[in-house]
């Protein structure tokens, strides 16, 4: 029987306990048995008890719980090669050669990275008498398959990522919230969300909000923007407006990359309209609680596609990453994707703005 390892890594996403129980689930379907990898990389590195074999039982329930039951870490040891020695020790001897990885950018890249790097490090195991001969030879090659779960909708390629929906839901829910008080005392608040590269959630939930401005890292405002930002809000206040509300990503800047803080545009409101103004930082609120219905489904349908992606590898298959482009659940290629993921960052990094629009919603190729 193949064995599937399934693990999430990264920052935690709602959605990712979808993802865990649908592969466990799909691979037990398709006769396969299932390894669940505690704690990211880390339990990989560490092997023992952090690899657990994972029953159809076992993920009862996952679908409604919130953050991830399996665990997620940042691993330093995995990013070194020595690191990836050992996970790679400790999958042949669990007769693993197959994992799913739920994670953002920098966790499929390190899982492209282990594939690439398979072969040699199976041969220097051989090599160093970690492992015999016998116990690597039907362990050639690794099978890989990327799954994005990121509160941020930040992986080019998809329209989606596991967990972004929740996330989004959670901070419209929090800014009504809010709008109650803030009317009531026709105050200003200014309302930092996560995303340090993407303005996804502050976009969506400022449209999803009515607020009267928004701030993302990807369009910054041009030269002047506080006297534009300050009219636009004077101007709904003179409509009999009892509140303004301000969203603003973590990662907002200027043009000139200067970062924009929350209390920097509260300073402005307080002084240049006199408006009684208030910071809400939401934090990881944002990114606990249960997954909403999207995320659900999304997580379920993209995880038995994870496993059906598994058992039609080749060796000659790049490394693939389940996505979701126009309601249709897809596989791409994985490094192509983080690399247009990573071109949006260097676009606004060379302060091309038009260009990291663009590039948000590039047409992705096969
Ligand atoms: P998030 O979007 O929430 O930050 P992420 O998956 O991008 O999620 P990272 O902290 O970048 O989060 O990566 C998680 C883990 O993946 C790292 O701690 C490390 O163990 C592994 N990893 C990341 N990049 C690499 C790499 N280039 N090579 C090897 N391993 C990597």
């Amino acid at each position: 029987k193949r064995r599937i390892g399934v693990m999430t890594s990264g920052g935690d996403s709602p959605g990712m306990n979808g993802a865990v129980r649908a592969v466990v689930r799909m691979s037990i379907y398709r006769g396969c048995e299932a390894y669940a990898i505690y704690e990211g990389y880390e339990g990989l590195v560490q092997g023992g008890d952090l690899i657990k074999e994972m029953k159809w039982e076992d993920v009862r329930g996952y679908l409604s719980r919130g953050g991830t039951l399996i665990g997620t870490a940042r691993c330093m040891a995995f990013m070194e090669r020595w690191g990836r020695l050992k996970a790679a020790r400790n999958m042949v001897k669990r007769g693993i050669d197959a994992l799913v990885i739920c994670g953002g950018d920098g966790s499929l890249t390190g899982a492209d990275k282990f594939r690439a790097e398979w072969p040699g490090l199976i041969k220097e195991l051989v090599e160093t008498k970690e492992l015999t001969p016998e116990e690597v030879e039907p362990f050639k090659h690794l099978n890989i398959v990327g799954l994005v779960g990121s509160i941020d909708n930040d992986m080019s390629g998809t329209d989606a990522t596991i967990g972004c929906y929740s996330s989004l839901e959670r901070i419209c829910s929090a800014v009504d919230d809010v709008f109650d008080t803030a009317s009531s005392h026709q105050r200003g608040f200014v309302i930092e969300v996560m995303g340090r590269h993407c303005g996804w959630l502050a976009l969506m939930a400022a449209i999803a909000t009515g607020a009267d401005y928004v701030f993302i890292p990807e369009k910054p405002p041009s030269t002047g923007w506080e006297d534009e930002m300050c009219g636009i809000i004077a101007n709904h206040r003179s409509r009999g407006k009892r509140r303004s509300i301000v969203i603003i990503a973590e990662g907002a800047h200027d043009v000139e990359l200067k970062k924009i803080t929350a209390y920097h545009v509260k300073d402005l409101l307080n002084t240049k309209l006199k408006l009684d103004t208030r910071v809400t930082v939401l934090g990881h609120t944002q990114r606990g609680g249960p997954a909403c219905f999207y995320d659900r489904w999304l997580s379920t349908l993209q995880g038995v596609e994870a496993v059906n992606a598994i058992l039609d590898a080749t060796p000659e298959t790049p490394t693939p990453v389940i996505t979701i482009r126009e309601n249709k659940i897809e596989r791409s290629n994985l490094m192509e994707a983080v690399a247009l993921t990573k071109s949006v960052t260097a676009a606004i990094e060379a302060k091309n703005f038009d260009r990291a629009m663009e590039l948000r919603d590039v047409e992705f190729k096969e």
